[in-house]
């Protein structure tokens, strides 16, 4: 069997460096925002190519804080409207509800399921204060365009680069494009620690701060409390594995790319809708999503032959129970693209073997 994801192969290779690391903190006894979080949050800063990084419990609350952070410092309000693409997973769409602000869902582009300037320009009003560019499967696009477009509209952009580590985009490197960006380490993200951890990135002093502050109870002094603060800190020992797996995430990347470019050059099955790629660093294929028409009956047929597929994402957050208010928004790209995503196996694990696998497979449905 072809498994979709194999984290126990992904992260057997650090399996001596973690055992290490965990003694050594054990003896330490220092567990809550010490030297590992900010150490991971200089080279993840470096990496990113921004000046500030703020470790904290997972993705939603990185792009959650960074919402409360902006109305904190008065740049968002209440009822402002937040442009975000309505194929999104679901935590970009609650980050900005759990701030009072409002989602307006945005048809993504068909080719790279992306926001993209035409999908937006007709969705600007008074009230549009920020845009939430999802990098998703791991795809930036349109980077360069959306910033420009941000600027000269004084619209914050905001990426959710959970899925895109990593990746650039004419020289515009995810986390580096917006005014700020919301990472998640989960597992199984292209840096995935060994449980929740995430991080914000910026290029804003300020908003770096607030978050700071935001992420450990409101507070810079311990015991006092400057505003209404959360409890999202990055734990020492996450961002210890953290620190030790990101030298490897650009080899990483590297080995999803050759994959990709495996399965787009050597997939020829006519039934199969391969993802549209036109500049190579800027996918670093967190998912390799492809669209089939008869989906069920094709991952049977996957599965008969031993390789498992997953689907991102089955339900469009507009048809989700908890987004009811949305529900009866017509969005006819979204739906389609919900009725038809297929996620292959991939990772920097596969081997060519299993990729050849695959491709026959699928080749052969
Ligand atoms: C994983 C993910 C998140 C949330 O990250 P968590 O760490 O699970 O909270 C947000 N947005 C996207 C696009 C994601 O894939």
């Amino acid at each position: 069997m072809i498994p979709f994801l194999n984290l126990q192969k992904i992260n057997q290779p650090y399996e001596v460096a973690f055992l290490e690391k965990t003694k050594q903190l054990f003896d330490k006894g220092w567990f809550v925002l010490g030297d590992e979080v900010m150490n991971f949050e200089h080279d993840f800063a470096r990496y990113c190519r921004v000046p500030f990084c703020v470790g904290v419990g997972n993705g939603l609350d990185a792009l959650m804080l960074i919402f409360r952070a902006y109305i904190l410092l008065g740049k968002l309000h209440k009822g402002d409207e937040v442009i975000v693409p309505a194929n999104t997973y679901i935590a970009s769409i609650l980050a900005v509800m759990h701030n009072d602000l409002v989602p307006i869902l945005v048809e993504p582009d068909l080719d790279s399921y992306n926001l993209s300037l035409s999908s937006i320009e007709d969705k600007i009003t008074d009230k549009t204060k920020a845009i939430l560019m999802v990098h998703l499967y791991g795809q930036v696009s349109e980077a360069s365009a959306l910033a420009r477009f941000a600027k000269e509209n004084n619209i914050l952009l905001i990426e959710d680069a959970a899925q895109a580590h990593g990746a650039v985009d004419e020289q515009l490197h995810a986390g580096a494009i917006g005014d700020a960006a919301g990472f998640s380490f989960y597992p199984g993200k292209n840096l995935g620690a060994l449980g929740d951890a995430g991080a914000v990135t910026t290029h804003d002093p300020q908003l770096a701060e607030k978050i700071r502050i935001l992420r450990n109870y409101g507070s810079e002094i311990k015991y006092q409390n400057k505003v209404l603060g959360f409890n999202s800190r990055l734990d020492e020992i996450q961002a210890a594995f953290l620190n030790i797996k990101l030298p490897y995430l650009n080899e990483d990347n590297h080995l999803r790319q050759i994959i990709a470019h495996r399965f787009l050059t050597e997939i020829t099955n006519f039934k199969v809708i391969l993802p549209k790629v036109e500049n190579r660093a800027a996918h670093v294929f967190h998912l390799f999503v492809i669209r089939v028409s008869d989906r069920n009956a094709f991952q049977a047929f996957l599965l008969k032959n031993d390789i498992q597929t997953l689907i991102h994402y089955p339900i469009p957050p507009h048809h989700q129970k908890a987004l009811a208010g949305f529900r009866k928004m017509e969005l006819p790209i979204t739906e389609l693209i919900h009725q038809e995503v297929v996620s292959l196996p991939m990772s920097p694990v596969l081997t060519m073997e299993e990729v050849t696998r695959i491709i026959e497979v699928v080749n052969s449905y």
